[in-house]
């Protein structure tokens, strides 16, 4: 009696084709997987966009451009944009500009 060997055995379940690879967290909104980046290779332009706060971030591409590097990108651009960020709230001149204190 041999034994029955299932070529079958190896039973793979079909890898879901995951639509994620192009989907990422918002550095805006936070949402997750919002962020959709495409890559026009004839024009070299990609676009990272957030489907939920319609953020948007373009840069160039180039035949090797994946959307991950898109993506990485925009979010190496929003943290220069935060260290550099010199708060610029313009103090008010309070140097005894109309300043009267009627008090
Ligand atoms: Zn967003």
């Amino acid at each position: 009696m041999g034994k029955r060997k299932s070529r079958k055995a190896a039973k793979v379940p079909p890898k879901k084709k995951e639509k994620l690879d192009t989907a990422f967290d918002c550095p805006f909104c936070n949402h997750r997987a919002s962020v959709e980046c495409t890559i026009d290779f004839k024009e070299r332009i990609a676009v990272a966009t957030c489907g939920v706060c319609k953020e948007a971030y373009h840069t160039d591409a180039n035949a090797l451009t994946e959307p991950v590097d898109v993506y990485s990108e925009w979010i190496d651009a929003c943290e220069l944009a935060n260290e550099g960020v010199v708060v610029d709230r313009r103090c008010r001149r309070s140097e005894g500009d109309d300043d009267d204190d009627e008090f």
